[in-house]
């Protein structure tokens, strides 16, 4: 394995190999420091409707504030954390906090939401492989539902095919369980590795996210656009809410707005946000939107 591998190379002399594993050895001691501490904070991206502009979602994105290295973003300590076994621990927080988090939301904001037609925002929470296949993972699921008081359905994982990859048992039971107790789940990245539409039927996916990769090549491909018009039209047919990732551009949005993607996410309408600045955002974006009456004629969106 590559793991191994990794070992006997380090029994030869490699400088630069060992500054790594030095580095890696200290980022995995401040990390338990950092979870027993919750020195974690989340940050939150808006995710939006892309023909009305209303805010739909945000999705907790975890930082790390380190005293010498600044702020230190996942992709430097996901997967060193998936690695040890801290993502449980770690991804445990994320669920509570971002819980806790939606239902001061809702506390303060739902009825101003509902009066001009807009349901309770949802939170849409990154959840890795490694933390799914946890025995406890489900149990934690329902613990922060229940602290929090937050409807299942305000709540939305977001997994990488990494996690349907292995169809397991326990992975058809644990998706089961989870769909019925309401939450929602999202394939994150969708198009990147070994995605396939077939997940879409196997499991109960409510949310498909269409990389960025797909979305940086809109404006200039016919290739990219027809794949990411196909991917929204099948997806639409089986009831699958798609979200457009990384949106840049204005025409990036009005080519989605276009072609039918429902929502979008992306620096164009806001980078991820403090939690003080989230709130500022929800009253900026609690606007009343057109009313989804329009009838259902032949070749319409029936659902
Ligand atoms: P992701 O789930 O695909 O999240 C989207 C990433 O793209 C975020 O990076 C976000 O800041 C960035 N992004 C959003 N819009 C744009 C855009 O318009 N342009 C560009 N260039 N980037 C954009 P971030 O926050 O650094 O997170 C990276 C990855 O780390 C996430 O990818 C996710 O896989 C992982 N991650 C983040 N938080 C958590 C967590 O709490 N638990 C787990 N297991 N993984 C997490
Ligand atoms: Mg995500
Ligand atoms: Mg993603
Ligand atoms: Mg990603």
């Amino acid at each position: 394995s590559a793991k191994s591998a990794g070992k006997r190379q380090w029994c030869h002399y490699q400088p630069s190999l060992q500054a790594g594993l030095v580095a890696r050895h200290e980022l995995n001691e401040n990390l338990d420091t950092a979870i027993a501490e919750s020195a974690f904070r989340l940050y939150y991206q808006p995710i939006v409707d892309l023909a009305t502009g209303a805010l739909v979602a945000f999705e907790a994105l975890v930082r790390w504030p380190h005293d010498r290295r600044g702020m230190v973003l996942p992709d430097e300590f996901i997967a060193l954390a998936e690695e040890s076994g801290q993502i449980v621990p770690l991804g445990a927080w994320v669920l509570e906090r971002a819980a806790q988090e939606t239902a001061a939301w809702h506390a303060a904001g739902s009825a101003a939401r509902a009066a001009v037609g807009l349901p309770p925002l949802r939170v849409n929470v990154n959840v890795s492989a490694r933390q799914f296949r946890d025995p406890g993972f489900v149990d934690v699921v329902r613990g922060a539902i229940r602290s929090s008081g937050i409807p299942p359905q305000s709540l939305v994982l977001e997994l990488t095919e990494s996690v349907l990859m292995r169809r397991d048992d326990r992975v058809h039971t644990d998706m089961r369980t989870l769909g019925d107790l309401g939450v929602g789940i999202a394939i994150d990245d969708f198009g990147t590795g070994y995605s396939s539409l077939s997940y879409l039927r196997e499991f109960p996916i409510s949310i498909l996210k269409i990389d960025k990769s797909f979305i940086d090549g809109l404006g200039h491909s016919q290739q990219q656009y027809a794949l990411v018009e196909g991917i929204t039209r099948i997806a639409d047919t089986l009831g699958v809410q798609v979200i457009a990732e990384g949106i840049e551009h204005p025409d990036q949005r009005d080519l989605l707005a276009a072609m039918g993607c429902p929502l979008g996410q992306g620096y164009l309408f806001a980078r991820p946000l403090t939690p003080e600045q989230a709130r500022t955002f929800i009253e900026e974006h609690t606007l009343p939107v057109a009313p989804l009456n329009e009838p259902a004629g032949p070749g319409g969106h029936g659902g």
